[in-house]
């Protein structure tokens, strides 16, 4: 069951192309994989409810969708509860609508945190954590480059004007969620922040080097 569940781990991982060290919690939700012990609890349920029943087609999609919907429940319980991937939980708060989205890939920019000092100072790959631009003692970290840093602000005001809202963590995902062209110019502006992040990072290290 060990080697299933790392192998089904790094299957998550791959699909929300993140690294390997996003957390396990966040690598499912963002990849919209139910977790292994869900799955496992479905077949045994839809085992039980079909077991010596000639049941009929619509009866055994009615036993599967009911068994799904509890795994989203429970699912939902435990990435509530879990302590891990809280930066994560932070953007995608609810499965379920994120699970059942129309439209909107995943890219590696969107999943991807591994540009920010707080994290590449964690790793050991900078000695420095806070934001060159707005000063000491604030932290570059996912929350204040997407949300708060001058550095971004002209891009997230074109953002604001092309989604007609405001760039706020708890509106980010959902935004993306309502409209493509949303998805687009939220996916657009993950993406340019992060290429800006990791070009300053390029940058830094050729200084020292
Ligand atoms: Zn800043």
């Amino acid at each position: 069951m060990r080697g299933v569940n790392s192998t089904y781990r790094l299957c998550a991982v791959r699909i929300s192309s993140a690294f390997r060290t996003i957390s396990d919690d966040a690598a499912l939700v963002i990849a919209s994989q139910v977790p292994l012990c869900e799955l496992v609890r479905e077949a045994k349920e839809i085992r039980a409810a079909l077991v010596g029943e000639q049941a009929d087609r619509s009866t055994k999609t009615e036993v599967k969708i009911r068994a799904r919907m509890q795994s989203v429940v429970n699912w939902q319980a435990a990435w509530d509860n879990s302590s891990k991937g809280r930066w994560t939980h932070q953007l995608i708060p609810s499965i379920e609508p994120w699970l059942n989205r129309k439209h909107g890939q995943v890219d590696f920019y969107l999943s991807s945190r591994v540009c920010f000092r707080s994290f590449l100072k964690h790793f050991g790959h900078d000695t420095e954590d806070g934001c060159p631009e707005c000063g000491s003692g604030i932290v570059e970290d996912a929350q204040h480059v997407l949300f708060e840093c001058r550095r971004f602000g002209y891009d997230r005001q074109i953002l604001m004007e092309t989604t007609g809202a405001r760039v706020r963590p708890e509106t980010f995902v959902p935004l993306m969620l309502l409209k493509e062209a949303k998805w687009e110019a939220t996916a657009a502006y993950a993406a340019s922040v992060l290429r800006t992040l990791r070009r300053t990072d390029n940058e830094r290290r050729e200084a020292t080097a």
